[in-house]
């Protein structure tokens, strides 16, 4: 049935990455209402399960080509596949180009407002749909932090370069570095080795000697530990070194980056007083681990929890529940944790539904948590062996641009702190301008708030959570102008 012909579906999950998959796959076989699963992206996969949008160029990039870049594809073709059959029976909708832009609570049910974006550039259409219950699957985003140069052409997030490869088969460049810290480094250098690229060098700012403290989460999780040894064995066999303890600390190039420039870092994670050593490369990728997309839930007033390491994450029960009545909750936005523990998520809050709607307790609820439950300990050891570096901003010049929409730079944000006594990000924002801009602090705002040195404070709510043309904006306008 097309999704104009009904006034309110049963259920609406955002996110078509491996959470919101599995969730609609076990929805589907569990019960009977009918599934709406919308997604930003030009089909379902998510971060994880990147694909390459459909094309009818006979020349065009075919998802069988990248399949090596992809772990667990099974998965992600059985999900789909299940889906697939929910849309062929009439009990699932798939809209795809679709972005969620705000979520209305009203009397019990939601109304989801999304720009549809299947027309093209400049062709974006209002699309309103309404349910009784809505599944948050939104998943994470790259953390970036500011160093000199990071705003040169060619320099990118590292899960920004893996996009390009698994969405286009694009190596950014041919001499490539990776920075940053986070196991999310091995997969990024090997796909992009295995597909042509020089890989100068990963360099991982935090020790593998911090691993030694979390044996027991990696005793009961030995297949991730199969995962990095296989990694390992990919970047060897291409010869790239892979350098712990090492920062990248600046970018340089004139109308693009042409080299960067590395410095060891000490056991309290400060630059040396080495020389650092100049590296040519023609692109680079830095992460620093990836922050919960949760503009959808602290819109909607769901309660957040810090995670083993203060960052915040939707709060959940044991049926992955929010806070607020019909919200539910899966994958990373309830915590950075992996694609397998996003899937487990998925499925329990598929049965956390089915609890709801009918009382029944399934069977396989009690072991999805204990396999969560491992890989939770496992992510929280991740965590916590792969801090920001102490020294992280001791690269950072007074030039150097922190915020790049408002082009705030390092030294004002420093001066806001010391010279104008702000305490926090909030307040810097409100002196600096840094924040305020297109993309409203996802960039900069971790690095704000590292600066000021507050604790992590509560994510700000953005009514918008992706730009709106004003048109979409008019189109929906009677409900807006009626609230
Ligand atoms: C850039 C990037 C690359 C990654 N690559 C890897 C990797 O190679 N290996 C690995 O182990 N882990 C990787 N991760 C971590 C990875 O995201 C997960 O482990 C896994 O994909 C999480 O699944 P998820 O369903 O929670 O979220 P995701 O996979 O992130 O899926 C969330 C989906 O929600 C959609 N979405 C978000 N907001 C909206 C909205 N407002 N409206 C509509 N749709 C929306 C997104 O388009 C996305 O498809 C990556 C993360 C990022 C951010």
């Amino acid at each position: 049935m097309p999704l104009s012909d009904r006034a309110l579906e049963d259920v609406l999950i955002v996110g078509a990455g491996p959470a919101g998959l599995a969730c609609a796959a076990t929805l589907l076989e569990a019960s009977d209402v009918h599934v709406t699963v919308v997604d930003a992206g030009a089909g379902p996969g998510g971060q994880y399960w990147r694909q390459p949008a459909p094309t009818a160029d006979p020349h065009g990039v075919r998802p069988e080509a990248l399949r090596g870049l992809h772990h667990d594809l099974d998965t992600f073709e059985s999900l789909r596949a299940r889906l697939e059959a929910g849309r062929s029976a009439g009990r699932a909708t798939l809209l795809t180009d679709h972005h969620v832009w705000t979520v209305v609570a009203d009397g019990g049910t939601f109304t989801v407002h999304a720009v549809d974006r299947t027309g093209g550039p400049g062709r974006d259409r209002a699309v309103e749909i309404r349910a009784r219950h809505l599944v948050i699957a939104t998943g994470a985003h790259d953390r970036s932090l500011p160093f000199p140069g990071w705003d040169l052409p060619g320099v990118m997030t590292a899960g920004g370069l893996q996009a390009l490869l698994k969405s286009g088969d694009v190596t950014a460049g041919r001499r490539v570095a990776l920075g940053g810290t986070g196991p999310f480094l091995l997969p990024v250098a090997a796909g992009l080795a295995a597909r042509g690229a020089t890989v100068v060098g990963v360099f991982e700012a935090n020790s593998p000697r911090r691993w030694l403290r979390e044996l027991g989460p990696v005793a009961a999780n030995v297949a991730k530990l199969g995962e990095g040894i296989g990694y390992a064995a990919i970047l060897l066999r291409h010869r790239v070194p892979v350098r712990a303890r090492t920062m990248i600390v600046e970018a340089h190039g004139r109308d693009r980056v042409e080299a960067i420039s590395v410095v060891r870092l000490d056991t309290a994670g400060r630059p040396t007083t080495e020389a650092p050593r100049r590296i040519e490369v023609d692109a680079v990728g830095v992460g620093w681990g990836f922050s919960p997309q949760l503009d959808l839930p602290v819109t909607l007033g769901c309660a957040l929890d810090p995670d083993a390491v203060g960052t915040s994450v939707v709060r959940v029960d044991d049926w992955q529940r929010t806070s607020r009545p019909g919200i539910f909750a899966a994958g990373e936005a309830c915590g950075v944790g992996g694609a397998a523990l996003a899937v487990a998520e998925g499925h329990l809050t598929a049965y956390g539904i089915v609890h709801e709607l009918t009382g029944s307790v399934p069977e396989a609820a009690a072991t999805l948590r204990r396999t969560m439950a491992r890989l939770h300990a496992f992510a929280s050891a991740m965590h916590r062996a792969h801090p920001i570096p102490a020294g992280w901003a001791e690269a950072l010049r007074e030039d150097t641009v922190v915020c790049r929409c408002e082009e705030v730079t390092a030294g004002t944000v420093r001066r806001a702190i010391s010279d104008r006594g702000a305490p926090d990000a909030r307040q810097v924002k409100q002196l600096t301008r840094a924040g305020m801009g297109w993309c409203q602090g996802r960039v900069c705002g971790h690095a704000v708030e590292l600066l000021s040195g507050a604790a992590p404070a509560a994510p700000p709510e953005r009514l918008v959570s992706t730009p709106v043309p004003l048109g979409v904006l008019a189109d929906d306008w009677d409900d807006f102008g009626a609230m």
